[in-house]
């Protein structure tokens, strides 16, 4: 990117109400058949036009064509039973009713690259496409076939790599894989989650990056928010791997929460999306709120390795929320990159 302080989503961006009911996840389709197929075009048109307006560098799919971000993959693949249903703990926080992996895990087909392909043809901007990471995917259902965490998610990570390599092929600029496990399962993830995550994008010419953050602003996650203390390290704990790791960048959670900034340190050299919106208040941000965030920021992370970008998906958020919540992204690093500029020329 040639832009200083290139702005970006974390990932999923409110639907049209014609096509799902807003303001809540799994929200049902509204359309079927041929009809959905055409309504889930015009809503990556819309919201690529939504974030031209609002002023993203580099847009996203905002998620239009799927109804969860972990779920819509799996839905695709052989292996797992829908029907076979069990109650378990996600994220050790709160239980859902999740589907059983009864046998092995497979990609007959590509999931999102049909998709991928519609919308590099609607702009030149870079596009940053996301997956769901191999252990995010693990937790999200029961297995009574690997009985395996590790060697499930190692599966999955190759059949990511799948996926990640024709969406790269079909001109995805940064692919990303969405890891709010790596919050949770500490030692597992030292263990073997950034090794998945490495497996994944095997080979892979693009860029890539991860999104480790604190959840949607939905009330389980609130609740749990509450109970973390006063600062919130676990950032800490993985940042070490990660920077050795050859992930390019690090997609995470800053603004109005209890991350203390120097955790950055630890991935100094990285390439880092700092979320300077939180996407759990109805608050919009001023845009010098969002300059005060980056401005922490730039204390550890370079200027030119530095992505504005928000603390998690806004799936939740009204339509309307959200434009004014990627206006004040875009007016807060525009305060920084004219300060930046101002610095650079003196
Ligand atoms: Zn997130």
């Amino acid at each position: 990117m040639k832009t200083l302080l290139p702005t970006s989503t974390a990932g999923s961006l409110p639907k049209p109400s014609w096509l799902a009911d807003p303001e809540k996840l799994w929200s049902p389709w509204k359309l079927g058949g041929q009809e959905l197929a055409k309504g889930k075009q015009d809503a990556l048109r819309i919201t690529l036009q939504e974030q031209r307006q609002t002023g993203i560098d580099i847009v996203s799919d905002g998620e239009q064509t799927r109804q969860h971000f972990v779920t819509t993959f799996i839905e695709n693949l052989e292996g797992v039973d829908f029907k076979k249903r069990k109650t378990v703990k996600i994220r050790d926080r709160y239980d859902a009713s999740v589907p059983t992996v009864v046998g092995p895990v497979s990609r007959p087909i590509s999931v999102f690259v049909e998709d991928a392909k519609f919308f590099r043809s609607q702009t030149d901007q870079p596009i940053k496409w996301a997956l769901p990471g191999p252990m995010t995917m693990v937790d999200t259902l029961y297995d009574t076939y690997y009985n395996s965490r590790k060697e499930l998610a190692w599966e999955f990570a190759k059949i990511l790599n799948q996926e990640a390599k024709e969406l790269e092929a079909v001109g995805i600029d940064i692919i990303q894989f969405d890891e709010p496990a790596f919050n949770v399962f500490i030692e597992d993830v030292n263990n073997w989650g950034i090794a998945c995550l490495e497996r994944a994008i095997q080979g892979l010419q693009c860029e890539t990056a991860v999104h480790v953050c604190y959840g949607y602003g939905i009330q389980a996650n609130t609740d749990w928010k509450k109970t973390l203390g006063p600062e919130w390290r676990q950032y800490e704990e993985v940042f070490p791997k990660l920077q050795q790791s050859k992930i390019d960048i690090i997609s995470l959670e800053c603004h109005g929460s209890r991350v203390p900034f120097e955790v950055l340190e630890r991935i100094r050299g990285k390439k880092v999306m700092v979320g300077a919106i939180d996407v759990s208040t109805p608050t919009v941000e001023t845009p010098e709120e969002v300059a005060a965030t980056l401005r922490e920021a730039l204390k550890y992370v370079d200027a030119e390795k530095l992505y504005p970008c928000t603390n998690c998906g806004m799936a939740p958020l009204s339509r309307e929320l959200a434009r004014s919540k990627l206006s004040a992204l875009r007016a807060g690093a525009e305060i920084v990159r004219e300060e930046l500029l101002t610095e650079a020329a003196c």
